[in-house]
């Protein structure tokens, strides 16, 4: 028995911070693989696991087409570059979203215009409608998997013929109207980092309905010589952009794929898992004064593997520092996006674009806003542990 309240509560708080599980299943592929060598994704004549891996992907979404690359930021790179924008194309993407989307434009040549997003982490519309005429693209990142306002954002986007791009990356499995996340706009990116639904240590994969932009992405993601004849379909496309275009290498690998495809058949039920565990917590973080999880919006089904709640009222960001170690006392970690040094998610950290725009909401936002991992195989008394924990820590605070 731990003496202190500290040790015993991190003993009991379950751990939020394994990624998820690799099916068992996963083992003999990658044996297979060990010992052959086969590792290169163009190596097999036909039926390499990236190739099954972009057709089980493809059918899963709903989607024509799928290329697995490096990660979600190379296919929001590519997504960008098949879009064949001039040099310096305005990109407007969300305020609140992770470094790499912003970098991912910078990679391309573009110019990332933020816009701001509400405390309910999605993006602000009028904001978007007064920035949308100046801009050449559009990346929507569904944050934390919150989705955007997709019908109006189409809207105004299709109106004026300017692309869209998901940033599906931690919206696996989320639904808007009852259509897939990322079958949306005109190309849509995922990402199978460890923290994300799908667990490959990294990875990431495009979807497009479009047979000139999967061309140019299966191009440019280093599909040398005839090496698109390996991607079904759409042939005379890639005859015409072979050699036209760069070849920027960010192809998958064998090894990813083996482990990525066993894990696809469990995502309906992770998905299930990860929205019951959050509402879950999400009920019982609600009955406090001090803290609130903004609703699902009405059209969206959504696959959340984390939750995000503001702390409500008039919270110092002393009160709000004190909540997270309080919370840290009971084995909890909260992560306020804006109070922890340097998080990747708060855009004036973004340095490397130069000097912070002005963002007011999406600053007081990212001020009170809350992050805590909730992995889709914790069990309810686990989730209850954890509501329990940020419920007595924000009482202690505001007591
Ligand atoms: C994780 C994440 C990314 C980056 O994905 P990588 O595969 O690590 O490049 C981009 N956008 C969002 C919203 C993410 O959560």
């Amino acid at each position: 028995m731990a003496p202190d309240g500290q040790m015993t509560a991190q003993t009991l708080a379950p751990n939020v911070y394994d990624a998820e599980p690799i099916p068992d299943a996963a083992r003999a592929e990658i044996d297979r693989l060990l010992s052959s060598g086969d590792l290169f994704r163009y190596t097999a004549a036909e039926g390499a696991p990236v190739a099954l891996l972009e057709q089980e992907f493809a059918d899963l979404l709903g989607a024509k087409y799928a290329l697995a690359v490096a990660s979600c930021s190379a296919a929001l790179f590519l997504s960008l570059k098949a879009l064949d924008l001039p040099r310096g194309a305005r990109v407007l993407i969300p305020a609140f979203t992770f470094a790499a989307v912003p970098s991912a434009v910078v990679h391309a040549d573009c110019t990332p215009v933020l816009v701001e997003v509400g405390d309910n982490y999605r993006v602000d519309m009028a904001d978007f409608a007064a920035k949308i005429d100046d801009a050449q693209a559009v990346i929507i990142s569904h944050m934390r998997g919150h989705t955007s306002d997709m019908d109006a954002i189409m809207a105004l986007c299709d109106a004026r013929n300017i692309p869209v791009v998901e940033d599906a990356a931690h919206s696996l499995g989320t639904q808007w109207h009852g259509r897939n996340i990322g079958t949306i706009g005109k190309i849509g990116c995922f990402s199978f980092q460890s923290y994300k639904l799908v667990n490959a240590g990294e990875g990431g994969i495009l979807i497009t309905d479009d047979p000139e932009l999967a061309a140019r992405c299966v191009i440019m993601s280093g599909a040398y010589e005839s090496n698109w004849k390996k991607h079904p379909g759409m042939q005379n496309s890639y005859m015409l952009w072979q050699n036209k275009l760069p070849l920027y290498n960010m192809r998958m690998q064998n090894l990813s794929a083996a482990v990525i495809r066993p894990q696809l058949p469990e995502v309906a039920s992770r998905v299930a898992k990860g929205r019951a565990g959050h509402d879950r917590v999400a009920d019982q973080l609600n009955t406090s004064a001090y803290l609130a999880v903004p609703p699902a919006l009405a059209p969206e089904d959504r696959a959340p593997d984390s939750i995000q709640f503001n702390l409500t009222g008039d919270w110092t960001d002393t009160e709000a520092l004190r909540f997270q170690s309080e919370a840290k006392k009971r084995g909890i970690t909260v992560q306020v996006f804006g109070l922890s040094d340097g998080n990747a998610r708060a855009f004036w950290n973004w340095e490397f674009l130069g000097p912070a725009p002005e963002l007011p909401q999406t600053r007081a936002m990212l001020m009170r806003a809350c992050d805590v991992r909730l992995p889709t195989r914790l069990t309810e008394a686990e989730l209850d542990y954890i509501a329990t924990a940020i419920l007595s820590a924000a009482a202690t605070v505001k007591a």
